[in-house]
């Protein structure tokens, strides 16, 4: 099927150049301890083997910072990192790396300090001086505040829309212009609506897709190639993610999972009578990374999955997540959430806290939940 892409614009990330009519890349994730150099080397190597464009790898603290250093040495793969709302890290990482993810909803924090405006000059200054490329990465569980205040609950596509592109406008007035944007949801219709607006908006920039805390396999790819199946065969999408939740150590599975969804497309063999069915039971897990805080929570999102199978035919939403980075904001939206401390799971009902309990505690509080929530439907 010949796919009319998007004109956008190039970007060059390492050895790779996304947009502008080149193949699309194929990314995923280290998800060892940063510090563990030897294995987060192992790590990224056999996901650029297996074909990763971009191997991103977390980086949370100055130690994070000089392991990069070493790992960078040690490997061939195009480097990427997320800076989550440590963004002065930018400055210790970037001449070890080829992309810098930042997150927009990330920057309203401590505005005291800089704003965001201040926050995005400071990063693609830094970015610009050692030639790496930016992500400008918006992620529905945590988008600037004041735009979230601004429309309907219900509305969640409208701030990231707006976010995205202002950020886009900034960006573009500093006269830096190798950046991607990417617009994440774990709903992949709601991945559709956002990125084929964006599309219309600014089909001049490259973006990166991805079905966030998509789950376990086979879920999980089902729900990204829905998402990407629509995107991509409408021309949109430059780089490509599918993140799964996957025991350790992780093998090449996101990538193989992401160059078969991509050729399937190319070749045709697309599955479109396959819908998201909103009316059952829908898990969604992240897919782990180096800030994982206690290696239980792969294990815990697998019970969940079994220990809830009875509730199949229910329209609930179950997050599991693997720390408090992401944990808190990204279970918001799910009628249960857990999100995994170091020796405690945190148990919310929406953005309400109900606790946290042992790791063999929490599977029957979460079953006494889900049980009170189906009887509230009956
Ligand atoms: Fe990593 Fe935490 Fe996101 Fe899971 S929720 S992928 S552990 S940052």
């Amino acid at each position: 099927m010949k796919i009319r892409r998007n004109p956008t614009r190039p970007v060059t990330i390492g050895s790779i150049t996304i947009g502008d009519g080149h193949p699309i890349a194929v990314q995923s994730m280290t998800a060892t301890k940063t510090q563990n150099i030897d294995a987060t080397v192992e790590q990224a190597e056999a996901l650029h083997a297996r074909g990763a464009g971009v191997v991103r790898i977390a980086v949370d603290s100055d130690k994070d910072a000089e392991a990069l250093a070493e790992i960078r040495k040690q490997t061939k793969a195009n480097l990427a990192v997320d800076l989550q709302e440590n963004f002065r890290l930018a400055e210790k990482v970037a001449p070890h790396v080829d992309k810098i993810r930042y997150n927009p909803g990330h920057l309203y924090h401590h505005a005291r300090e800089l704003t965001w405006q201040e926050k995005v000059r400071y990063l693609i200054d830094i970015a610009g001086s050692n030639h790496c490329a930016v992500r400008i990465g918006v992620n529905c569980g945590s988008v600037d505040p004041a735009k979230k205040g601004k429309y309907d609950h219900d509305d969640s596509i409208t701030p990231m829309l707006e976010s995205a592109l202002e950020h886009c406008e900034l960006v573009d007035s500093l006269g830096f212009h190798n950046f991607v944007v990417s617009l994440k949801d774990s709903d992949p219709s709601k991945v559709v609506q956002v990125n084929t607006l964006f599309a219309e908006k600014r089909p001049d920039v490259a973006l990166h897709l991805g079905v966030t805390e998509a789950g376990m396999p086979p879920d999980g790819i089902i729900k990204t190639r829905i998402a990407f199946e629509q995107l991509i065969g409408k021309g949109i999408g430059d780089t490509v993610r599918v993140s799964l939740t996957l025991p350790n150590p992780r093998k090449p599975e996101e990538i193989d999972a992401g160059k078969q969804i991509v050729d399937d497309i190319h070749a045709g063999r697309v599955r479109s009578v396959v819908k998201f069915d909103d009316s059952k039971l829908n898990i969604i897990s992240c897919p782990s990374c180096s800030r994982v805080e206690n290696e239980a929570f792969i294990d815990l999102a697998a019970k969940v999955k079994e220990m809830t199978a009875f509730a199949q035919d229910y329209a609930i939403t179950i997050a599991v997540m693997g720390c408090r980075v992401n944990g808190p904001g990204e279970t918001d939206d799910a009628d249960l959430g857990l999100w995994c401390g170091p020796a405690k799971v945190n148990l919310k009902r929406g953005p309400e806290a109900l606790g946290a309990f042992g790791y063999d505690e929490i599977l029957p509080k979460l079953k006494q939940e889900l049980d009170d929530l189906i009887a509230a439907k009956q």
